[in-house]
């Protein structure tokens, strides 16, 4: 394959291809250092500028108020589902868990190794299709947080409201939809995301927290892991994910230049709607999650049969259609289509669908 595919992985995840070349052009010697971003200290002048300026564009880009700071940790998503509860949990050693697919539901069973945990809501009676409604979610009177995940990223669904917690802070896993559309920061106590779907190269977690929420941390929290600690440092507590972060920047220079946070919003109603008008008049392709959940970045769908589906996905490959097999959970076939994801791609599926379709119904 000489020519780029269309990559749908759930993630690491496409890039844009701009960003791609931008890395390229400065591999060997980023702007007259004579050396690569890769090789150069995190303490020294022109790595702090690209970590203050990536920062900042985060900061203006999803526009994060002073109440809050955002960080840069390592492990990913997954260690944020430890380092929550052992920061959190302490206030009253309880909390409140939104259960609506794989990944809100390891988060849940992880904080449980850390305190009480009730389930405010789960949408596992029909194989996480949907998302519950505001007023099907128990919250529990006294929880030190309420943690949901605003877009399943196996399931294909996507939360279409913020939930009401009062009083209690809202802690978010936004790891697929981060940076799609503009968000109100300030009604969170922490959003988090690991940043390889829709940010940048595998290798850290953004974290924004609003900082008074910091300082309950279990005693024996490491470092590392400490919210306190870590704005303390500005996350150069060690090394952080250089390169990352440094892609990271790239990438939002690149949503600045498409519009910011309204365009990717308005892209990504676009980009999903090629793929679902399909399902909605297909008499092959089905869609997975419940029509008023389902997301705008990761589109589950199936045929009738397994056979089909494999033969669907074998096809669509050769055709420069790649990595569209669903999680096991599922089956069935996803096309995950974060921001860095061309208009083109969705178009052109879409067309293949059809053509499909009308070759094997
Ligand atoms: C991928 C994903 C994770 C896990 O992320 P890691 O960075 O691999 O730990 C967690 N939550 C959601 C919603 C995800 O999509």
């Amino acid at each position: 394959m000489s020519e780029r595919v269309f990559n749908f992985s759930a993630g690491p995840s496409t890039l844009p291809l701009e960003v791609l070349e931008e890395a390229a052009r400065e591999m060997t010697n980023y702007k007259g250092t004579g050396m690569s971003v890769m090789e150069m200290s995190h303490r020294g002048k022109p790595y702090i500028a690209i970590f203050e300026e990536t920062k900042a564009d985060l900061k203006r880009i999803l526009n994060v108020p002073d109440t809050h700071e955002i960080l840069f940790m390592p492990g990913g998503a997954t260690l944020q589902f430890s380092a929550i509860p052992m920061n959190l949990i302490g206030k009253s050693g309880k909390a409140d868990y939104a259960v609506t697919g794989n990944f809100s539901n390891v988060a849940m069973k992880e904080a449980k190794r850390y305190g009480e945990i009730n389930i405010a809501c789960t949408s596992e009676d029909k194989n996480h299709t949907y998302i519950p409604a505001q007023k099907d979610i128990n919250l529990s009177k006294d929880a030190s947080y309420f943690h949901y995940c605003s877009n399943n990223t196996i399931y294909g669904t996507e939360w279409k409201y913020v939930p009401e917690t009062g009083n209690v802070p809202l802690v978010c896993d936004m790891s697929s939809n981060i940076m799609s559309m503009p968000v109100d920061v300030s009604k969170y106590g922490i959003i988090y995301a690991g940043v390889q779907k829709n940010m940048a190269p595998a290798g850290a977690a953004v974290v924004v927290i609003r900082k008074d929420l910091a300082g309950n941390e279990h005693p024996l929290t490491p470092k590392l892991m400490n919210y306190g600690v870590m704005i303390d440092s500005d996350s150069m507590q060690n090394t952080p994910p250089c390169y990352t972060i440094y892609m990271l920047g790239l990438v939002l220079k690149w949503i600045d230049r498409q519009g910011g946070l309204t365009a990717m919003a308005k892209l990504k109603a676009e980009r999903s709607k090629y793929l679902y008008d399909v399902l909605d008049s297909s008499k092959m392709f089905a869609g997975c999650a419940e029509k008023e959940a389902r997301s705008d970045m990761n589109v589950t769908f199936r045929t009738k049969s397994e056979e089909l589906d494999a033969l669907f996905i074998k096809e669509a490959k050769s055709a420069g259609f790649d990595t569209l097999k669903g999680h096991r959970a599922v089956g069935g076939m996803r096309a995950s289509i974060y921001n860095a994801m061309p208009i083109e791609g969705t178009k052109k599926l879409a067309a293949f669908m059809r053509e499909f379709e009308a070759r094997n119904l």
